[in-house]
């Protein structure tokens, strides 16, 4: 088992039932442990197109056996799970976002895979919560 750190955001829909279901999946994946859950953090959209509404970002500490390929399959399925369709506008609203933002001490950086993920060292949204539960 590895400790891996992930990102949560929602800003469509019930955010906080979003979230919450995301996080019941989370701990139902086989070979994964869910250790740490931060607060949630409401944050104002950066990008993307205006209008749209405040996201409610938390991240969350998982200890997994699951390759980061395979953690990435689980987690773009309960994306879909939880309704958030194949239409993809960058940085546009979404009903849940489920980032890998660390993965134990893996460099990957690929088309389908970055780890760390970008976001972390630029956007509050990602960074504030993640310290939380470091
Ligand atoms: P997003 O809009 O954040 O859901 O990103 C969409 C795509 O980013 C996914 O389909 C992944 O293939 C890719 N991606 C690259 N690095 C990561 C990562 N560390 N965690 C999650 N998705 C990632």
């Amino acid at each position: 088992m590895v400790v891996c750190y992930l990102g949560l955001g929602s800003n469509l829909g019930n955010r906080h039932k979003n979230i919450a279901l995301a996080v019941s999946k989370i701990k139902e994946l086989k070979r994964t442990q869910v250790i740490k859950i931060s607060h949630l953090y409401e944050t104002k959209p950066v990008g993307g197109p205006k209008g749209q509404g405040k996201f409610l970002n938390a991240a969350l500490k998982i200890k997994t056996s699951l390759t980061p390929y395979k953690l990435l399959k689980a987690l773009k399925k309960i994306e879909r799970e939880l309704g958030r369709s194949g239409t993809y506008i960058r940085w546009g609203p979404r009903v849940i976002d489920l980032d890998i933002l660390f993965y134990a001490d893996r460099f990957i950086k690929n088309k389908r895979l970055k780890i760390p993920h970008p976001k972390v060292f630029v956007r509050e949204f990602v960074w504030r919560p993640l310290l939380e539960i470091l």
